[in-house]
């Protein structure tokens, strides 16, 4: 075997496999990890990934993450860049190394050291977090729906609380069974629509002390003036029409003030009991790229970038999807964190990058914004579709809509499967699914 060749100025590092960073690692390992070009590692502290726009579906029980996850040792093995398991906690750019922390196992044992990785070229993209801006009583008693177990653990408290329902001796209590979600972005909004449905499902299961229409009530709470306030008002009407028709209960203009064990406290004192709270309520980047060695980062943590993608104080340091805050032009915000942009500039850094290599100068990067979807669960899905001769969106409902959103997430799997797994993978799943409960009843 020839020996590998690596020149120093071709160590790549990229902290975080979500949307963003795993799409890139895994394209810039196809493209140089494969012939040694490049050494290209990832630093991610978890071990497997689930797209984060999956996750009101697992919260609602509608589906099983383990079909979705990935493992990322495999998809280093198998894509030519290596996976280092650990949290980012600090950068030194004169000596240009990312320092990591120990990880333990769950009895504490550890199972990596603290560790620094030497980079030549680095490229964060951590993600989001949920901002609870400063509310009272939100990180201890609502749920916010950023990983997979937080998904995970709502779901088994949504079901829990549905078993102790049907067992226990008196009649459910007021707030028992009711869920408050506290945002109605695209995550509160689609929850609500997925949740409705599933409850039912669960209940349907022999709770049959649980009576739906008299014990559960879903309310959706909005500081805006209307759900949905970032996309357009035809996508927030139509919605709004949707869910008051499930009975999904809407407060608009209601800012929330502090959450309890018992519920939420509505800013003109006005208390909703409900013993399930979810807050999706905003993102901010994490606190720790306030401070991350003087890189520049805004009022939302979001490291501050260049068109190019790189940081506008080390241009060996690329930030790339949520954390980061690109410009936009036209728009006095920066690009906005979703899914289609952190697969765009995925795409357009793995093309960037070989090109800095051979010498070239880096090209901007352009966001196309291709409208938004909103999946109402088995009910329908609505959203834009942004005209490119109009540069306005187009209303679409229905199948197409529903196609279109599936869409999303299959660009996503194409970047890391490949065409023909991704065909494969829909086909095993629709083949596997019908000998299962329609929600997770564990
Ligand atoms: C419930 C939900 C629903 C959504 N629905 C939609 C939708 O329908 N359409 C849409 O366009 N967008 C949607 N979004 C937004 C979309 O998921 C994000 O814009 C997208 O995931 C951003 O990709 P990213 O790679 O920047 O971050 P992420 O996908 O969050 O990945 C960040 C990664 O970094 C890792 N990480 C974090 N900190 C560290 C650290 N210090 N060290 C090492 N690793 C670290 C994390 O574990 C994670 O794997 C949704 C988000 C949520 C939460």
């Amino acid at each position: 075997m020839p020996e590998r060749i690596v020149q120093p100025s071709r160590r790549i590092v990229v902290v975080g496999g979500g949307a963003a960073g795993l799409e890139f690692v895994t394209a810039l390992g196809n493209r140089l990890g494969r012939r040694n070009l490049a050494e290209i590692t990832l630093i991610e502290k978890t071990r497997t990934h689930l797209w984060k726009p999956l996750l009101h579906s697992v919260a609602a029980g509608s589906m099983d993450p383990s079909e979705y996850e990935l493992n990322y040792l495999a998809q280093a093995h198998w894509h030519h860049f290596r996976f280092r398991f650990g949290e980012m906690t600090g950068l030194a750019r004169a000596e240009r190394l990312v320092h990591v922390a120990a990880t333990r196992d769950e009895e504490g044992r550890e199972i990596t050291p603290p560790r620094s990785f030497p980079y030549d070229t680095l490229v964060i993209a951590i993600g989001s977090v949920t901002n609870d801006f400063g509310t009272p009583g939100v990180a201890e008693h609502a749920i916010p729906l950023e990983t997979a177990e937080q998904a995970a653990r709502f779901n088994r408290r949504l079901v829990n609380a549905c078993i102790r329902a049907h067992a226990q001796p008196g009649p459910v209590r007021p707030g028992q069974l009711h869920v408050a979600i506290i945002g109605a972005g695209a995550t509160g909004t689609e929850l609500a629509a997925e949740l409705y449905q599933s409850v039912r499902e669960v209940v349907s299961y022999g709770l049959d002390r649980v009576d739906p229409e008299r014990d559960v009530r879903i309310v959706l709470i909005e500081a805006a003036e209307r759900i949905l306030p970032a996309l357009p008002a035809r996508i927030s009407e139509a919605t709004l029409t949707l869910l008051e028709r499930l009975g999904v209960e809407v407060r608009t203009g209601a800012r929330v003030s502090e959450v309890t064990a018992e519920g939420v406290r509505l800013a003109g004192g006005e208390f909703i009991p409900s013993e399930l709270v979810v807050w999706s309520a905003g993102v901010k980047a994490p606190d720790a790229l306030r401070a991350l060695d003087g890189l520049e980062a805004n009022r939302l943590n979001q490291l501050v970038a260049l068109p190019t993608l790189q940081t506008t104080r080390d241009p060996d340091v690329f930030a790339i999807g949520d954390c980061a805050a690109v410009p936009w032009p036209g728009h006095a915000d920066p690009v906005p964190p979703r899914a289609q942009a952190a697969h765009q500039e995925a795409s357009h850094l793995a093309r960037q990058l070989p090109r800095r290599i051979a010498g070239l100068p880096l090209q901007p990067f352009a966001y196309r914004d291709f409208g938004s979807l909103i999946s109402l669960g088995r009910y329908t899905t609505v959203g834009s579709l942004m005209g490119s001769l109009l540069g306005k969106g187009v209303f679409i409902e229905g199948v197409i809509a529903k196609l279109m959103y599936r869409s999303l997430y299959k660009m996503h799997e194409r970047a890391l499967y490949g065409t023909a797994a991704t065909l494969l993978g829909s086909l095993r799943r629709g083949l596997t699914r019908r000998p299962h409960p329609m929600v997770k009843l564990h």
